[in-house]
C-alpha cells in the first residue's frame, strides 16, 4: 500500500477523475530533450546546478530514476516513444551501411489515438529525423519542424519554447491538448550561448566563444581515430555540454511556467525525458548512436499528473512504457501494437515490479542488442556477446561473459523470447538521402562528403 497515498483517498480522486474525464480530458505536454544524458541533470546525479527548474518541476512529479532508452540516437528512439513499440517492431531507424528508414506504414502512434479522440495534436521539432521525411510524427494534427542545414542554425531552445507558448495562447479554451515539444540543444556542436557560458566552462573559454566542441570535423575525425581527445579538452568540452543542458532547462522552465500562467499546470500530464545520452569517452567514444551502455541509453523520466502526488520510482522502466502511461491518464483505449506496460500504478505510489529491457538501432559500427534483467545487461554484437553486472558495475567497464555463464544463459534465453514475440510490421521504407537532407547530414557528420 502507498504510504502516501492512503486506499480511500485513491478511490475518491478515482472516482472524481472518472467524473471529470467525462467532461474534460487532461492535456498532455510531451517534453524530449535531445542526447540529455540522465548523470548530467541535478536530480540523478550532477551536481553543478545545471538544471533548477527540473528540479523544481521533480518537486510536484514522479521521477523515475532507471529510465532506459530503445535505441542510442534520435530516430529509432523517438520513434519508439511515441509509438510505443521497439525499433525492429517500428521500423524507423537504419545506419549509415544500410539507409536510413521511415516509420513504417500502418504503424499508429500516440498523436494518432489522440487525435482520433478529439484532442488537438501539435509538435514542435527541431530536427531532420523528426520531419515528415521520417514518419516519425506524421500523425500529429499539425507539425512546426524547424530544418537547418548546419548544427549551428538549429532553432534554439528559448524561441522553441516561444513557438510552444505562442500554441498554447493560440488555442487557449478549445479542445484538450497534445503537444511535443522537443528540444535539441544539449547535441553537439556544445556552443552554450550567455550566461550560460560563463557559468559553465572552464575558465579560458568563459568570455571567448570561439572554442566549441562537437562539430562535423571534430566527430568524424574522432570516429576515424584520427583526433585524440586529452584530459584537459575532455573537461572543457564536458564543461560546454553543462551549459547546454542548464540553458535548455531554463528554456524549459520558461515553458512550464507559461503552461502555469496560462492556467493549465492542473488540468495537463507533463512528460519530460531524454531520447538518449551522450560519451564522454566512458567507454572510449564521444556523442551517440555507436554503443548501447548506460552513458546514451539512461534517460531522465519525470512525470506530473493531476491528482497524482510526486514520488520517486527505482525499478528499470522504459520508453516503450509511456504510451500506455499516456493513454490511461487520458482514459483512452492504447493501440494493441503499444507493447510497453503503463507506469501510473507508480505514479501512484506502487512498488513497480521491473521488466527486462530491450535497447537496438545503433547508427555507427556493427548492429548491436542489449537485454538488461535482473541487474545484468547482455550486449550483443554479431560474433561476441558482452555481459555486465549493471548492479555491481554500473560503468559497464567489466565483462564477465566468460565467468558467468549462466547468467549469460539466462539473459541470452529471455532477448531470444522477446525478439521471436515481435509483431512483424515490416521494416520502414527508405529514405532517399539527396539533395538538403543529404547536405544535412553532411554537416551534422552523419554522412560523409566534401569537407567545408
Ligand atoms: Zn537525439
Amino acid at each position: 500500500m502507498n504510504p502516501r497515498f492512503p486506499r480511500s483517498a485513491l478511490a475518491a480522486l478515482a472516482l472524481t477523475l472518472a467524473a471529470c474525464s467525462e467532461a474534460r480530458r487532461p492535456n498532455v505536454l510531451f517534453i524530449v530533450v535531445d542526447t540529455l544524458r540522465a548523470d548530467r541533470v541535478g536530480l540523478l546525479g550532477q551536481e553543478r546546478g545545471t538544471t533548477p527548474y527540473l528540479q523544481r518541476f521533480a518537486a510536484d512529479a514522479t521521477r523515475f530514476e532507471a529510465c532506459h532508452s530503445h535505441a542510442p540516437w534520435t530516430l529509432p528512439s523517438c520513434a519508439a516513444l511515441l509509438s510505443g513499440r521497439h525499433p525492429a517492431e517500428h521500423g524507423a531507424g537504419g545506419s549509415l551501411a544500410e539507409g536510413m528508414r521511415r516509420l513504417a506504414d500502418g504503424v499508429r502512434t500516440l498523436p494518432g489515438v489522440f487525435g482520433a479522440a478529439g484532442y488537438a495534436t501539435h509538435a514542435i521539432v527541431n530536427v531532420a529525423f523528426l520531419g515528415e521525411e521520417f514518419g516519425v510524427t506524421r500523425e500529429f494534427g499539425s507539425l512546426d519542424a524547424v530544418h537547418f542545414n548546419s548544427n549551428t542554425e538549429v532553432r534554439r531552445a528559448e524561441p522553441t519554447t516561444d513557438a510552444a507558448l505562442r500554441w498554447l495562447g493560440e488555442r487557449e479554451g478549445q479542445e484538450p491538448f497534445f503537444l511535443f515539444v522537443h528540444y535539441f540543444d544539449p547535441h553537439a556542436v556544445y556552443d552554450p550561448p550567455q550566461p550560460f557560458r560563463r557559468r559553465f566552462a572552464e575558465p579560458e573559454d568563459r568570455d571567448d566563444s570561439s572554442w566549441v566542441f562537437g562539430t562535423r570535423q571534430h566527430m568524424m575525425a574522432l570516429r576515424a581515430g584520427q583526433l585524440r581527445i586529452d584530459e584537459r579538452t575532455l573537461t572543457r568540452a564536458e564543461a560546454l555540454y553543462d551549459g547546454e543542458v542548464a540553458y535548455t532547462d531554463a528554456a524549459l522552465g520558461r515553458l512550464l511556467d507559461g503552461l502555469a500562467a496560462a492556467g493549465l499546470a492542473e488540468d495537463t500530464v507533463v512528460v519530460i525525458t531524454g531520447d538518449h545520452g551522450e560519451e564522454f569517452g566512458d567507454h572510449g567514444g564521444f556523442e551517440h548512436g555507436h554503443t548501447l551502455f548506460d552513458e546514451l541509453t539512461h534517460v531522465p523520466l519525470l512525470v506530473r499528473a493531476p491528482g497524482y502526488e510526486p514520488g520517486v520510482v527505482p525499478t528499470d522502466v522504459r520508453h516503450v512504457d509511456l504510451a500506455p502511461t499516456l493513454c490511461e491518464l487520458a482514459d483512452l483505449a492504447p493501440d494493441p501494437g503499444f507493447v510497453g506496460r503503463s507506469l501510473v500504478p507508480g505514479l501512484a505510489g506502487e512498488a513497480l515490479t521491473a521488466r527486462p529491457v530491450l535497447a537496438q538501432g545503433n547508427m555507427w559500427g556493427p548492429a548491436l542488442t542489449s537485454w538488461r534483467e535482473g541487474g545484468w545487461k547482455l550486449v550483443r554484437e554479431p560474433g561476441r556477446d558482452r555481459l555486465f553486472h549493471t548492479a555491481e558495475d554500473p560503468a559497464e567497464l567489466q565483462d564477465r561473459a566468460a565467468d558467468s555463464p549462466e547468467q549469460l544463459g539466462r539473459l541470452a534465453a529471455g532477448l531470444a523470447r522477446a525478439l521471436a514475440g515481435f509483431r512483424a510490421l515490416g521494416s520502414g521504407s527508405q529514405v532517399a538521402i539527396d539533395g538538403e537532407l543529404l547536405e544535412w547530414m553532411q554537416q551534422m557528420g552523419y554522412a560523409g562528403g566534401e569537407e567545408r
